[in-house]
This record gives structure tokens, sequence and C-alpha cells, in this order.
């Protein structure tokens, strides 16, 4: 954003998906990160934070404002996130596999270091000044530990000017976390707002319940179930709902394996953000339980207690990164466990153009894993009810919830069909005019 001669970034993410999509992250920006003055953060995760590293490395050199919650989880991604380029570029080398004559990592690990000195707390709730021009509010999103809905109020020759920026809006009624809430109150000239579900909504039906059946109906069966899900956010919602169930005696206590040490870190800064807690979870903890944890629980750190985990053979849970089946562990557990028909996949997030994880979810027969095609004979369980993202009801909920119409509204993050869902929806719900945004698109606030 640019007004009243600086500007301000809002996130700074990478792009994941498609080949197409995930060539963008070698562009450079059109405007030079050397001239920013500021930016602020909506969330932690990789989409809204993972190219700060290049950013910074270009020369950016401002603080990144982001809240305490953000700012913990911001780091662990963004280190785990220099490993991963790191890996994947000595990978590509190694099997050829790349298009590139030399590949080389998007950045390493020292070019994180750099961006984590920038990182500057700001509050959790209500307003804060980055400058005297600059004014920033924010609100609970219900996405994940630290996620808000941004309100940019500028001042420029006495003139006023808000800006709000949906950051990516969660669930209502979910567990752990507040729900979303809407920057209401003002006049709003420009709105951002995502649109990742605004063609679909999530599968109705008690998160519980269904959780319950599933874990019985593959026990019974003597299979195992693994969970792809990204460290941050799902695991904890899953085993959340898992604690209740064992805790009502409505599923047996099997072992559960939690793949990923990043997943233990995440869970740890979930418990001590004590912030973002909804009601129900406070009153979990007061009650002295750890609302987070199964009593059969495993954390495996190593690969070689990853690997050892193929040598279980009576029903288990596995929960392990990454949650649309790009990388990670998990590939190991599904290659070892797709084929055989007793095993379930649940696939409780997103799921991105050109990812494993929707080739499953669009009932792929065969999936290619570490190079050899794997048949798909485990039963592939689709729970949205375990999705971090509004579906497109609570997107226009959300909506609803601003109490004024913006003088423009600009839908962003969305795949293509999604955004003009929404657009579509909220013309025919508001009689607002809103604008689907395409890739450096350039607008004008006021
Ligand atoms: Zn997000």
């Amino acid at each position: 954003m640019e007004a009243a001669g600086k500007r301000l970034l809002v996130d700074c993410g990478l792009f994941q998906g498609t080949d197409d999509l995930k060539q963008r992250n070698w562009n450079p920006l059109p405007i030079d990160p050397k001239t920013f003055d500021f930016a602020i953060l909506t969330h932690a995760h990789l989409d809204h934070t993972g190219w700060l590293p290049v950013l910074v490395r270009s020369g950016f050199n401002k603080s990144i404002f982001a809240n305490p919650a953000t700012i913990e989880l911001t780091t662990l991604l963004l280190k785990d996130s220099g490993h991963l380029q790191e890996e994947e570029a000595a990978d590509a080398v190694k099997n050829k596999w790349s298009k590139h004559a030399q590949p080389r990592a998007l950045y390493t690990s020292d070019d994180v270091e750099p961006v984590l000195r920038l990182l500057k707390p700001m509050p959790r709730s209500g307003g804060f000044d980055i400058s005297p021009e600059f004014h920033a509010e924010s609100f609970d999103a219900g996405h994940i530990l630290g996620s808000s809905s941004l309100r940019l109020t500028i001042t420029e020759n006495g003139k006023k000017t808000v800006v709000v920026f949906s950051g990516d809006v969660g669930r209502y009624d979910q567990p752990i976390l507040n729900d979303p809430t809407s920057p209401a109150g003002t006049a709003i000239d420009t709105l951002l707002c995502e649109s990742t579900y605004g063609d679909r909504e999530h599968e109705t039906g008690d998160p519980a319940t269904l959780l319950a059946d599933i874990v019985n109906r593959v026990v019974k069966r003597g299979g195992s179930i693994v969970m792809p899900a990204f460290a941050i956010g799902r695991t904890q919602t899953f085993m959340y709902y898992l604690r209740e169930l064992e805790d009502q005696q409505r599923i047996p206590k099997i072992p559960v394996y939690v793949d990923s040490p990043m997943a233990l870190s995440a869970t740890d800064l979930y418990l001590k953000h004590k912030e973002d807690h909804d009601a129900d979870f406070v009153h979990g903890e007061q009650n002295g339980g750890d609302p987070l944890s199964v009593h059969n629980f495993h954390l495996t750190r190593s690969v070689e207690e990853s690997k050892q985990i193929n040598n279980v053979k009576t029903p288990c849970i596995i929960v392990s990164a990454s949650g649309m089946v790009t990388g990670g562990r998990v590939l190991h557990h599904l290659a070892q466990r797709l084929g055989d028909a007793r095993n379930a996949v649940i696939l409780g997030g997103f799921q991105a153009e050109g990812t494993r994880g929707r080739a499953l979810q669009e009932g792929a027969k065969t999936l290619s894993l570490f190079g050899k095609p794997v048949p798909v004979l485990a039963e592939i369980i689709e729970m949205g009810q375990f999705s971090a993202h509004a579906g497109k009801s609570e997107l226009l909920r959300w909506l609803a919830g601003l109490q004024a119409v913006p003088k423009q509204t600009w839908l962003t993050h969305g795949e293509p069909a999604a955004a003009q869902a929404l657009q579509q929806a909220i013309s025919e719900k508001f009689s607002w005019k809103a604008a689907v945004a395409r890739y450096l698109d350039t607008v004008e606030l006021g």
C-alpha cells in the first residue's frame, strides 16, 4: 500500500501449488523492496510470510509488525521453510528432476535469520499506530493461532481512508480459538477479502461424531488412519477432538503418532498464547485437563523413529505433514499404507490444485510417491469440518458483519472459480460490486 508518501506491505507469502504458480516465487517484486517503510502480517502461514526471506535479502530492512503469537509461529515456520527449500534444491540436484540446469534454493536458512530480527510485536487486539499516517487495528480471524483481520486507517492531508484486509477468515464454533470477528463500526473505502472457499460449503455434521465413526470403523477392520496435516492448527484441532472422544469413551485409546517435531512446538505455542483461547478451551484447561494431548501419545522426532512407525501393524493413527501431501514425512506413511483397503486417509484441509492431496480428493486410483505409482486402496475421507478456512456461507457471514458497504471490494486468495463464485454471491446477497483481483493488479485506495 502506498499513501501519504509511505509504503506499507501487508503480508508477503510464497506461491504454492502448481508449477506455474511456484514459478512466480522467482519473479522480483514490481516495487523495489528497499523503498518500503513497514510491513505488517495477518498471520503466520507461509502463503502470507514465506517470501519474507527473499524480500529482506533483496534490501527490505524495516520493521515487520505482528502480534506475539504470530511472531513465534512465523519464526517456527520460516526456519522450517529455509530447511525445506535447501533440501528440495539438494534433492533436485541429486535426482536430476529439476527443469533447471543448476537447481538452487529460493532461499536458505541463512536468509531467514535477518527476517526474524525485523519482527516487532504489535497488540493482539485493538489499535496501534504504525506511524503518524498509518493506524492499524487487529481483529480475531479464528483461522490459526494469532490470525487477524486488519483495519488500516490512513491519514493524508487531514483526510482519512479506511482499508480492511480480511486476512484468512477462519471458522465459527470451532474448538480452541475465538470466532472470526468482522471489523465493524466504520465506513470502509477498500476491502480486500479472501475467497479460498468462495465456491464451496464445508461438509456438515458434527465432527466429533464423524471422527468417532471413522476411528471405530477402521479399528474394527484392523486398519490404521493417516492424516496429512499442517503442524499448525489442524494437528491441534484433531488432537482436541480425539482427546475429547477418548475421555467420553466413544473411541478406544489407540496409539497416536504425531510424526512432526514442528507440531509439538506449535502445540506448545497454542497452549502458551492464552489470549487466543475461546471460553470452552479455557474451561477445559481449568479442569486440569491437557486438551491437546491424547492418552496414548507418541511424538517422533528423528527420521529413524519415524521409520519405525512402519513396523506398527496394529490399529493406530498417524498425523504427519505436509497437509497437502506435497512433501514431508507423510509421503513415507502413505507409501506404506495407501495400498491396504483396511486403512483410511483423512483429508482435513484445503487441497490446492496440482497437489497429491487434491489428486486423492478427486479419487485418483494411483498416487506417485518417490517416483513409483502406489495403488490407492485405502478409504479416502474428506473432513472439511477440520478446515481452517471459512466456507462460502461463513465468508458471507463475516462480510455481513462489517455492517458497511465498502466503496470497493477486491477478492483475493482464491482459485479463479472460487473467487468468481463469491463475487456472484456478494452481488446476489448484498448487491455490492466486488471484483476479482489479479496478479500484479494496482488499485486506487481512496
Ligand atoms: Zn492461512
